[in-house]
C-alpha cells in the first residue's frame, strides 16, 4: 500500500512537471469523470446502463424507428444530469485553465458539468442534452424550456418527436466540434486523457492524433485502455476526482 501511495505521489509530481512545461495542454475526457457526480458510465455495473442497453438505446436508428421508446431512456438520463453538480474533478480542470495552464476540454460528455464546474473553452464533441432539435424541419429549444412529464416533446413545426441534440451512434460527429478538436489536438504539446475507455470513435483517436504530431499523452482512468502502454506516455491510475486536485495542488506548492 505504501509503495503504491510513493508510486502514485511521484506520477502527481511527474505530471504536474508535464503541465507546468507544456506551451499547449488539453483535456479529453469521457463519462469516467462524471462519474463521481453520480452519472454513470457505459461500462461500469449497475445504474442506468444496466436498464438500457446502449447499443440498443442509443443508436440513431432506435431513435428513427421507436422516438417514444428511447424517450423513456432520455428521460432517465436527463433526471440524473439535472440532480447532479460538478465534482472536484470538473472543478480542477477549471481552475488549471484559470492559471493560464490548460487551454481546452474536449468532451465526449453531454451533461455540461465542465461549464457548470467553471470551464470556458468546452468543445462538446458529442452534442449536448441542454437543446433539443427536429430531425425533419431543423427546429431547435432549449430542453429546460419543456417539462419531462410531457414526453416525448414535439416539433411545434411538423409534429416530429424532437431529438435531444446529443450524437447517437450512427451520428456524424458535429463539422465546427470536429474540426475544433482535431484541430487542438495537432497543435497541443501535451493531452490529458481523463475517464473515457478510449473505444468510441473518432473521439478515441484524439489522442493518437496528438501523439503523432509529437505531443505527450497522459491518461488518468481507474483502469488500463487500449491506448495504455501504446499511445499514452504514462497512466495514473485511480479517480479523477481525487487525483486532478491533488495535481493542482502540486502545482500551487511548486510555485509559491
Ligand atoms: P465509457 O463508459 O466507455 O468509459 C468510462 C471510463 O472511465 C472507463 O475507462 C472507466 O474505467 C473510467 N472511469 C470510471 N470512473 C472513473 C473515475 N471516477 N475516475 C477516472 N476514470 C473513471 O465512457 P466514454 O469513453 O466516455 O464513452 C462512452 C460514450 O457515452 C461517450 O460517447 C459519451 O458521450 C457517452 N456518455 C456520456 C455520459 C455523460 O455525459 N456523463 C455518461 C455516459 C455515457
Ligand atoms: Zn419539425
Amino acid at each position: 500500500m505504501k509503495s503504491e501511495l510513493d508510486a502514485r505521489g511521484a506520477s502527481i509530481k511527474r505530471v504536474a512537471n508535464d503541465i507546468v512545461d507544456s506551451r499547449k495542454t488539453i483535456a479529453v475526457t469521457g463519462a469516467g469523470i462524471s462519474v463521481e457526480s453520480g452519472i454513470p458510465d457505459f461500462r461500469s455495473a449497475g445504474g442506468l446502463w444496466s436498464k438500457y442497453d446502449p447499443e440498443e438505446y442509443a443508436h440513431i436508428s432506435a431513435f428513427r424507428s421507436d422516438p417514444a421508446k428511447v424517450w423513456q431512456m432520455i428521460k432517465d438520463m436527463m433526471e440524473l444530469v439535472l440532480g447532479a453538480e460538478p465534482n472536484p474533478a470538473h472543478i480542477a480542470l477549471a481552475e488549471l485553465e484559470r492559471m493560464g495552464l490548460l487551454q481546452a476540454v474536449i468532451t465526449q460528455n453531454v451533461d455540461g458539468l465542465h461549464q457548470r464546474g467553471g470551464s470556458k473553452e468546452v468543445v462538446e464533441f458529442h452534442g449536448s442534452n441542454q437543446w433539443l432539435v427536429c430531425l425533419s424541419c431543423g427546429y431547435r429549444r432549449e430542453s429546460s424550456s419543456f417539462s419531462l412529464e410531457d414526453i416525448p416533446p414535439r416539433c411545434p413545426q411538423c409534429n416530429s418527436i424532437l431529438k435531444p441534440d446529443v450524437i447517437f451512434f450512427g451520428e456524424p460527429i458535429p463539422a465546427e466540434a470536429q474540426k475544433k478538436s482535431f484541430e487542438a489536438a495537432r497543435t497541443s504539446d501535451l493531452v490529458l486523457v481523463i475517464g473515457t475507455s478510449a473505444i468510441v470513435y473518432p473521439a478515441a483517436g484524439i489522442p493518437t492524433l496528438a501523439k503523432q504530431n509529437g505531443a505527450k499523452v497522459v491518461e488518468i482512468n481507474m483502469e488500463p485502455t487500449p491506448l495504455t502502454g501504446f499511445v499514452s506516455d504514462y497512466l495514473i491510475q485511480g479517480s479523477a476526482g481525487v487525483i486532478l486536485p491533488q495535481i493542482v495542488e502540486e502545482i500551487r506548492k511548486q510555485s509559491s
